[in-house]
């Protein structure tokens, strides 16, 4: 098994909601605000390939909304989903599995895209796309706080051209040899974060349970969370395994940092490393 970190751009959120209750004379030190209170943030994804199969884990927000959608994320920079993924000399035909973490639109909006007569297609056309169950039943009934985050247009297509799958793996278990799911339900119901193992060396997918590395204190929990004190209890155990085994996480939405190591301090978990993932991987 092989990972590749596969950047599908930046977007901007409110820096405020992205760090919760830590005010922003922390915060700002970590990511830096506009004058409009606006942090960047990365919508970095992951190739893995395992065997035969290119899996892609998660695949930025895309391109198809309006203008007015995207006034409101300022996609900016030059990386695109496409542009990284040439970089390894593939192209959307070649992706053979989309793994959606969960089905907010910063995470699955480039698993579909508006074909030139209009019509919602499946982006990468030979792709199994998977997601779980019980996600999907609390994305298509979304509650009205979480509706903003789960759009129509971006999953109900996958079932409707019969690329949807549900991945049965437990928490703990693995989906495919060497590639285990964590399921925590602060963020939102049942995320799936890939636990990825190569030979002898182990990496978190952090998904939204920690967005970046400036999120491994306990209280740095973002607003946008429907269970912020469940994401603290889920928190502070995967930081003590990740700690104890040596893991090493990865951040989807870091705009700096990939990859970091962990140690244990008097204050808590914090950062020993920081790293890419190619370097990990060498
Ligand atoms: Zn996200």
């Amino acid at each position: 098994m092989k990972l590749y970190a596969v950047n599908a751009g930046h977007f901007k959120l409110d820096g405020g909601a992205m760090f919760g209750v830590v005010p922003k004379s922390l915060w700002h030190k970590a990511n830096p605000a506009d004058e409009n209170n606006m942090c960047s943030w990365a919508l970095r994804c992951m190739l893995v390939e395992h065997g035969e199969r290119r899996i892609l884990i998660d695949c930025g927000m895309g391109d198809k909304q309006d203008e007015k959608f995207f006034s409101h994320y300022y996609l900016h920079g030059e990386d695109s989903l496409e542009r990284n993924l040439s970089k390894h000399g593939l192209g959307y035909e070649d992706i053979t599995d989309v793994f959606l973490t969960h089905l907010h639109f910063d995470h699955c909006g480039g698993a579909v895209k508006r074909t030139s007569d209009g019509a919602l297609v499946p982006a990468f056309p030979n792709a199994k796309y998977w997601t779980n169950r019980a996600h999907w039943d609390s994305a298509t009934h979304p509650n009205a706080r979480e509706k903003a985050s789960f759009l129509k247009e971006n999953i109900l297509p996958l079932q409707e051209h019969g690329v949807l799958h549900f991945v049965d793996a437990a928490d703990g278990e693995e989906w495919l040899p060497g590639f285990r799911i964590r399921i925590v339900n602060g963020h939102t119901d049942s995320m799936m974060l890939p636990l990825l193992t190569v030979g002898a060396k182990t990496l978190l997918y952090c998904a939204d349970l920690l967005p970046s590395m400036h999120h491994i204190p306990l209280p740095w929990v973002m607003a946008y969370d429907m269970r912020p004190l469940q994401t603290l209890q889920e928190k502070e155990p995967i930081l003590r395994e990740a700690a104890t085994n040596g893991w090493t996480l990865f951040f989807e939405h870091d705009p700096r940092i990939e990859c970091a190591t962990l140690v244990q301090t008097e204050k808590g978990i914090r950062v020993d490393r920081q790293l890419t993932l190619a370097e990990w991987s060498a």
